[in-house]
């Protein structure tokens, strides 16, 4: 079985460093065990520097950054800024993002643009709601393709290495819910953005140490982006155990 990637995304999770340490050391326990996935922990921006003392087998996430290089924009953290932190991977156009803070694609193409630009691998979240997914497959291939569409546009005139590209399909109705997406489906789409786009896919919506296993055996999830799950050490240790077969 190839390696997989796992991503944590903490999300605003924990409230203090010194749980955010605790936790990034739990993570870093488990990631030398023979086998192991690729894992990347995605604190939020406030414990990165104390989780890249902590992590040395695990790589270093975050959850956005501006399409700025830097400057007059109060609040916004820059790709040199992260690089500056030792981040290796970036996610973009995350669905919360989206959703609460009013993200269109147009602003996540421009975060993509600046990730790629500044050599940050970057992690681009596309995904349907439960209403699209009602409508059936075709519906959701046009939706995800549209947002591939607008979420990459300009990117060819890029250089960069397709390698730090990746795409996190993750259906919006399966993130935070309990309720995942059936593997079957999710590959079904899986396969669909990989003929559009030959870069590495993972899966994300409620992933958790006991539905890895269903999911794991498919050659076509690249990997797993993991929310909720990622906040309880048990879930990780299991997790990592599960992928690494
Ligand atoms: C996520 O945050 O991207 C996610 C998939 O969350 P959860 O695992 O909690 O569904």
């Amino acid at each position: 079985m190839k390696k997989k990637l796992i991503v944590f995304n903490w999300k605003s999770n924990p409230q203090s460093a010194a749980a955010a340490i605790k936790l990034a050391r739990a993570v870093e326990k488990v990631v030398p065990a023979k086998n192991a996935p690729e894992v990347v922990v995605a604190p939020p921006f406030t414990f990165l520097e104390d989780v890249e003392k902590i992590v040395k087998k695990a790589k270093l996430g975050a959850q956005d950054l501006s399409w700025e290089e830097g400057g007059a924009f109060t609040g916004e953290v820059s790709a040199r800024e992260l690089k500056n932190l030792s981040v290796r991977y970036v996610i973009a156009g995350h669905s919360e993002r989206r959703k609460y803070l009013g993200e269109t694609d147009e602003m996540i193409n421009k975060k993509v643009l600046a990730a790629l630009k500044a050599g940050l691998k970057v992690i681009l979240c596309v995904g349907e709601d439960l209403s699209i997914r009602r409508r059936g497959k075709k519906a959701v291939e046009k939706f995800i393709k549209t947002q591939l569409e607008k979420d990459l546009k300009n990117i060819k005139n890029l250089k960069f290495k397709i390698g730090n590209l990746l795409i996190a399909y993750e259906p919006i109705w399966a993130i935070g819910t309990g309720h995942s997406d059936t593997p079957k489906d999710a590959v079904e789409i899986i396969k669909f953005i990989k003929r559009f786009l030959s870069v590495k896919c993972l899966y994300g919506g409620s992933v958790s140490g006991k539905n890895i296993k269903n999911f794991v055996e498919y050659k076509e999830i690249d990997g797993f982006l993991v929310g909720h799950a990622s906040l309880k050490s048990k879930e990780v240790e299991k997790i990592v155990k599960i992928s690494s077969r």
